[in-house]
């Protein structure tokens, strides 16, 4: 999770358990819209087999589920039906996996029934042509059924998906990677996805190893950060298992939480 940074460094803010594996969140945001439910990111899902759910420590179960998604809307009184729009970020099994569900009899559903499901184009092609390096998270059940059934509406570059929400283009973890930004009475909260997934990967060279562009991560980090300043964003961390949201400061040399730099 922190690339080309040693692990003297890292394991003071995130120590490792036994199997060098570090705790980490899976948090999708819930957004509501005059138009209806939006939700971006989906998680893990529940599609995977044992031997995965051991490598990864993935706790997804929900109680009673599907996945703690579905109890997650449940607290709050929504229902996967209750959902009009998914967001992807990109289509990482952590971040799309819950995009489908297994049902009963085996086969792969959408979670949402009546959502209508958006991701960049680029993002799509590039998670359907995988080489060896990035097959090991795309996982086509967690998207190709819904390209099949047609619930897919693909965007090019930055827009406005609906009033107050926007989708920006934050390419290098993958090429087409986008952040999600919301404004709401004139606020901004900006959910920015494996472009900083936890609040340690603020500081600029904080790169993780999956990045298939850690270099145009940099230039995007250096870029998306120093608006996130200037325009008083509320950081969403989808993989921090602490820190949900921060607004973020800069003291000269590094970013950092504002009430911590
Ligand atoms: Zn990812």
């Amino acid at each position: 999770m922190f690339g080309i940074v040693p692990k003297p460094l890292w394991e003071r803010r995130m120590p490792p358990d036994e199997r060098n594996r570090i705790q980490l969140g899976m948090r999708c945001l819930l957004v509501e819209h005059p138009s209806g439910l939006v939700l971006i990111d989906t998680g893990a899902g529940n599609k995977e087999n044992e031997k995965f759910y051991d490598i990864y420590g993935v706790e997804n179960a929900g109680n009673p589920g599907p996945t703690k998604l579905e109890d997650g809307l449940r607290a709050l009184g929504a229902r996967p039906e209750d959902v009009s729009l998914v967001i992807d970020t990109h289509l990482h099994f952590d971040h799309a996996g819950g995009n489908t569900t297994r049902g009963a009899d085996g086969g792969v559903v959408a979670t949402f029934p009546k959502a209508r499901y958006v991701v960049q184009q680029g993002e799509y092609e590039y998670a359907t042509h995988t080489n060896e390096r990035t097959a090991g998270s795309y996982f086509a059940h967690n998207f190709v059924p819904l390209a099949q059934d047609d619930r897919f509406d693909f965007v090019i570059g930055e827009c406005e998906i609906l009033q107050g929400i926007r989708v920006i283009p934050t390419p290098g973890h993958t090429p087409h990677h986008q952040g999600i930004l919301l404004e709401s009475d004139g606020e901004r909260a900006f959910y920015i996805a494996d472009l900083a997934p936890t609040s340690a990967h603020l500081p600029l060279a904080w790169i993780m190893g999956y990045d298939v562009e850690p270099l145009v991560t940099l230039e995007t980090k250096r870029q998306i950060l120093k608006r996130a300043v200037q325009e008083d964003w509320l950081v969403v961390f989808e993989h921090d298992a602490s820190v949900a949201w921060s607004r973020i400061a800069f003291d000269g040399k590094t970013y950092g939480l504002a009430s911590t730099v």
